[in-house]
């Protein structure tokens, strides 16, 4: 555990932290001004507290409620004395705590019981700029991204990671994750602030290609679904083979989810 890297984008100051230096196994903490955006890890609380030290905090907006997103929501109870702000569905998860997977316990840590309170329709940063949370609940029911029209920022939890996937799990929407990805894109942004991947410049464009991938890896599951073949051929055909992954999780996370949920999606 370490941490990766310190940076500093047009004034937001981000730290990577985690426990391996992939997008995957690590996290990027943002703060704009006296606003955080997510928690981070428990585990890497460490790491974290000396950078939430460096600047008074008056509010932390969590994304959603998964493990690496609102670890340290008691933490920032009982050293700041903040209340992290959330969907409803997250200050429930937080107050009556949840179970973890395996492979996030690990990684990640479990999620002490916290108190978080609702979030408003929109909220503002230091200098009166408005932070505006959209709904997107196709990754888990309670994620938000945060968009800040005035800088052209959107802050998006889970929703972006990468342009091309090849995993998903069962619990995740993709029809309502495909609506999302529309929902953001009628947003005035251009640069993607993600906890996994980092800064991402021309984001729009980026948000744009991950939607046109999956309309077509959706288009060809279908048509080879039509053709007969079964989930798992047409797993393999547009996918590869399963891996690690799939087979700890009992194909839970896999590329045959995401295939399941290509079927879905309508065109
Ligand atoms: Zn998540």
């Amino acid at each position: 555990m370490a941490v990766f890297e310190r940076f500093e984008y047009q004034g937001v100051d981000a730290i990577r932290t985690g426990r391996q230096n992939h997008i995957s196994g690590s996290f990027v903490n943002y703060r704009v001004g006296d606003t955080l955006i997510d928690c981070g890890p428990v585990n890497q609380w460490k790491w974290l507290k000396p950078f939430f030290e460096e600047k008074a905090i008056r509010q932390v907006l969590i994304t959603h409620y998964h493990e690496d997103h609102s670890g340290n929501s008691l933490n920032f109870n009982q050293s700041f004395n903040i209340i992290p702000k959330a969907h409803e569905i997250t200050v429930e998860q937080l107050q009556n705590g949840f179970s973890i997977p395996l492979a996030g316990r690990i990684f990640w840590g479990s999620v002490p019981r916290a108190t978080a309170q609702p979030l408003p329709e929109q909220t503002e940063l230091e200098n009166g700029e408005t932070v505006i949370p959209i709904h997107v609940p196709g990754h888990c029911p309670d994620m938000h991204c945060y968009f800040i029209p005035d800088r052209g920022w959107m802050f998006t939890g889970d929703l972006y990671i990468a342009k091309v996937i090849k995993f998903m799990h069962r619990k995740e929407s993709l029809p309502q994750q495909v609506e999302d990805i529309r929902a953001v894109l009628a947003c005035d942004f251009d640069t993607i602030f993600c906890p996994h991947r980092g800064v991402v410049g021309q984001g729009k464009q980026a948000m744009q290609d991950k939607l046109d991938y999956l309309l077509e890896l959706s288009s060809k599951a279908q048509s080879l679904h039509h053709q007969g073949k079964t989930l798992r051929e047409i797993t393999q055909i547009l996918l590869g083979a399963e891996e690690l992954a799939s087979y700890v999780t009992r194909f839970a996370f896999s590329k045959r989810s995401l295939i399941e949920g290509c079927l879905e999606v309508e065109l």
